[in-house]
């Protein structure tokens, strides 16, 4: 096969997604799933409640099924489910979207997210700022569209980047720069100082903002701001959000796309050549979820604030040093305290010393940058009271 000149990283091997032996390395969330259930240990790793979202939603879907919406929607999606989309910015955000031109439906955030970085990035002389800890698909997709990924530290333990550090990663090469707010996998929520930094810098660099907010209703503090409401900022960026945090229902892997239409029509381009579309008689249903009252979508933020209070407690209990999240699923504790120069390794042996598992947050660095993380590790907070109560009884059994 001919070898195209400077294309090499964009293949799976290239882009560091095969082991030696040629299969595919499983993300970090798959493995230590895979070892919650060989011990079976309480997972307060991967990301996911262990209950079901809003009965309204799940019954639109089952509706949709028995009314024969089984074959391939629309490609930009069901017209409503844009309309919702669009509904719920303006509800939320007083963002102003035409449903038609300006929001497109994916196969959740992740396809958005793949289809984005795959529509904007031209090649290797690109560059794609990126917060790092990350969440693991954007290095994969940076990898894939063959561009660099520049990563801008963010600290324990209030896990905001430094001002200078920020304003030194964006030049003119950057063509995007990625955000993740409320950020996965520190549980930070960005600062305005931050936030407004990015705006002013896309623009001095002439960059697209792109802004992953699936955890967009899980700010305990909130309200939430996506960075398109500041001045001058929503020409040049595109939000990206899904239905799974916000609703409970991260395996329907529904989400959206939305900002200036000439960019959600180059990710569209993408997009129809990776799923085509998404599953039908989910869109319906979603559009049911985002119609949902004011008082559901304030519920989801604070009974999740009430489990990382109930989750911090506990690692407080069991010894761990505990960060403060401002929103998301996600806790981060240092495991020094308790002996730990390695979170990988003394993440392998949590099911065995306490019945519980968590994620190093090693797993969402650039190998380079794995010292800074060294001891840190990610507890989700998505799952019931009483299973967040016997995990915090396991772990405190550490310190005891
Ligand atoms: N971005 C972030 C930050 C996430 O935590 C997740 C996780 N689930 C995704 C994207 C992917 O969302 P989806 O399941 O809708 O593809
Ligand atoms: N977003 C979830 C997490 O961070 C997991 C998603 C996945 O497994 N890809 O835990």
């Amino acid at each position: 096969m001919q070898q195209i000149p400077g294309a090499w990283q964009r293949t799976a091997r290239g882009a560091g997604l095969l082991a030696p032996d040629g299969s595919a390395i499983p993300t970090i969330f798959a493995e230590m799933s895979a070892l919650a259930a060989s011990t079976g240990a309480l997972n307060l790793g991967q990301g996911f409640p262990d209950e079901d979202g809003p009965q309204a939603v799940l019954d639109a879907a089952r509706e949709a099924i028995a009314a024969g919406i089984n074959q391939y929607a629309p490609g930009r999606g069901f017209p409503d489910l844009l309309a919702a989309v669009a509904q719920h910015q303006k509800r939320f955000y007083g963002i102003d979207l035409d449903p038609g031109r300006e929001v497109l439906v994916t196969v959740g955030a992740t396809e958005a997210l793949a289809a984005t970085l795959l529509a904007l990035i031209d090649g290797p002389d690109d560059e794609v700022v990126v917060f790092e800890p990350y969440y693991d698909s954007y290095a994969a997709c940076i990898a894939l569209s063959g561009a660099k990924l520049v990563p801008v530290p963010l600290r324990w333990p209030d896990f905001q980047p430094d001002l200078d550090q920020l304003a030194s990663a964006v030049t003119d090469r950057t063509r995007v720069i990625l955000v993740n707010d409320p950020h996965n996998p520190t549980g930070s929520v960005f600062s305005s100082e931050v936030r407004d930094e990015i705006v002013r810098l896309a623009h001095r660099h002439d960059a697209i903002i792109v802004t992953d907010e699936v955890y967009e209703h899980l700010v305990f503090d909130g309200p939430h701001v996506p960075i398109a409401t500041l001045p001058d900022a929503a020409d040049r960026t595109l939000i990206i959000s899904s239905a799974g945090k916000t609703f409970s229902l991260t395996g329907w892997k529904t989400g959206w796309v939305s900002g200036p239409a000439e960019l959600v029509s180059a990710v569209m381009a993408v997009k129809q050549f990776l799923t085509y579309v998404g599953g039908s008689p989910f869109q319906p249903a979603v559009a049911v979820g985002l119609r949902l009252s004011d008082a559901f979508f304030a519920s989801v933020a604070s009974e999740m604030a009430a489990k990382a209070r109930l989750l911090g407690t506990g690692l407080r209990a069991a010894g761990f040093d505990v960060s403060s999240p401002a929103g998301s699923y996600f806790t981060v504790v240092d495991a020094a305290p308790l002996g730990a120069t390695d979170a990988d390794a003394f993440c392998r042996e949590l099911p065995a010393r306490a019945g519980v598992v968590g994620i190093p947050l090693t797993a969402f660095v650039t190998p380079a940058h794995r010292d800074r993380y060294a001891t840190l590790v990610r507890f989700a907070a998505c799952k019931r009271v009483e299973v967040l109560a016997d995990a915090a009884e396991r772990l405190a059994g550490m310190a005891r």
